[in-house]
């Protein structure tokens, strides 16, 4: 058997953090058994479907690495198909059509209410007469539903769950209008696009007993199933944009990788021992459904910094360098000048361990593209008073004479300096740093100049001197 799966987003809006750990999960199961990953999008409610949220959806799993086989699936593009399953059904008598109103079914609903029974159809047109059918009320269609017995779910992560088919009313299957409802259209295109294993999140678990009861009645295999428990925040409660349920690209602009994000995400929900970091190469090596874990997990922003720091250090100094530049730039369309990408790049070996984001990593960086004169911090500010500025400018007099311009040969003159004047380094090397970066922290500081080079070094201290 080939394994299929598939990710089914509602195009209500963007691609929610649930929503990309499950892709991850239907992605990861499929590339374990050389399987296909299939992706439809579920846009059916054209009231709230937009194409921007598709857009954003695709742009979402495209950014995470979630690659899809063959085309998205349009579930709306499918709704004759979806009607015709209908036509099949009435025809072997397994579905009907219900003439009640609205109004009918309101007074029903309030009488079952008053009464202290549970609220649902009562099955009143199921075994009519269609020639009792009213004019004029155009019905909708039900599934004629099994009243006896039990559906029974082997769930993969939940186990067995079953619940009493007299708990269950007649479903509609299509709306007055024709349209088909979710129910039906969730169970068909499954089935057409041969799915053999649904990995949700468990808010769908309630609907895959009715989902259950519709493959029954067409005589179709019913995939498995793997209803995944929801993400909660740090506090339980289900998560909110408080929490971090956010759009990925919330999470891209945040300053986190992909790959980061998809290590944070198999681990939230998924577990193989206490391993914390597991790349995806390993995942796709490792990933069962039956160790997800039971419980709902929750959000932890610190340990999704702390993995994307690791994912950091282990990106190459190039991509870095790209992914900073193009944070730095404030113009995107504008090309980054060479001796930007020279500086960036030359520094992210000092830069890179100290970052746990690319948003901490570019501000970080951008001392080194900034235009002189630099502006300076107050703690900046702070080291050049006093004694500041003539160590300054004894260093500008020195570093003036180099004949070399590398870091050893710088810092064996801030040396010479700290001794002359009966200092330590650091009081050398602070005011330095002040000048070179702005701040009080920096890449070592006789690197930084190297990396500036001999003009743009000495540029920046002399901006710090006292015009005279
Ligand atoms: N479209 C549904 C949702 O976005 C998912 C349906 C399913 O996975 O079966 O929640």
């Amino acid at each position: 058997m080939t394994v299929v799966t598939r990710f089914a987003p509602s195009p209500t809006g963007f691609l929610h953090i649930g929503g990309a750990r499950t892709a991850l999960y239907n992605w990861l199961f499929a590339r374990r058994h050389g399987g296909r990953f299939l992706l439809r999008i579920e846009d059916t409610d054209r009231a709230r479907s937009s194409e921007a949220a598709v857009q954003a959806i695709l742009d979402g799993l495209r950014w995470l690495g979630l690659t899809w086989d063959g085309d998205a699936t349009s579930q709306w593009a499918r709704a004759t198909r979806h009607a015709a399953v209908v036509e099949d059904m009435l025809a072997r008598g397994m579905a009907y059509r219900c003439y009640a109103s609205q109004a009918e079914l309101t007074a029903m609903r309030e009488e079952q209410k008053a009464s202290g029974q549970p609220m649902r159809y009562d099955g009143r047109w199921r075994d009519r007469d269609p020639s009792e059918a009213p004019a004029g009320i155009p019905p909708v269609i039900r599934l004629k539903a099994p009243q006896a017995g039990e559906t029974v779910i082997a769930d993969a992560v939940q186990g067995e769950v079953r619940v009493r088919n007299d708990q269950m009313d007649d479903l509609v299957l299509l709306r007055a209008d024709g349209s088909p409802t979710y129910m039906l259209a969730v169970v068909v295109d499954d089935h057409d696009m041969g799915v053999t294993h649904v990995i949700r999140g468990d808010d769908h678990l309630t609907n895959a007993f009715r989902q259950t009861q519709i493959y029954r009645v067409m005589g179709w295999d019913t995939p498995a199933f793997a209803h995944v428990p929801l993400i909660h925040g740090p506090d339980g409660a289900k998560l909110s944009k408080r929490h971090g349920a956010l759009g990925v690209e919330a999470y891209r602009d945040m300053g986190y990788v992909p790959e980061a994000l998809r290590n944070y995400l198999l681990r939230l929900g998924w577990g193989h021992g206490n391993e914390e970091i597991i790349d995806t190469a390993r995942a796709v090596e490792l990933f069962t459904l039956e160790a997800i874990g039971r419980s709902a997990a929750r959000f932890d922003f610190a340990k999704l910094e702390n993995l994307n720091g690791h994912y950091l250090r282990a990106t190459s100094d190039d991509r870095l360098t790209d992914l900073v530049l193009q944070r730095l730039a404030a113009d995107a369309s504008a090309p980054v000048p060479d001796v930007w990408r020279a500086r960036v790049q030359a520094a992210m070996p000092s830069l890179k361990p100290r970052a746990k984001t690319l948003v901490e990593l570019a501000e970080n960086a951008r001392f080194l593209v900034l235009s002189r004169p630099l502006p300076l911090t107050d703690k900046a500010r702070s080291v050049l008073d006093g004694d500041g500025t003539a160590v300054l400018a004894a260093l500008v007099d020195q570093l003036g004479r180099l004949a070399t311009w590398d870091a050893p040969a710088i810092e064996t003159e801030a040396r010479r300096l700290a001794e002359a004047r009966g200092v330590k380094l650091g009081q050398v090397a602070q005011p330095m740093r002040a000048a070179l970066s702005g701040a009080t922290v920096s890449p070592p500081i006789f690197e930084v100049a190297t990396i500036l080079g001999a003009d743009e070094t000495m540029g920046r201290l002399r901006d710090q001197l006292p015009a005279v």
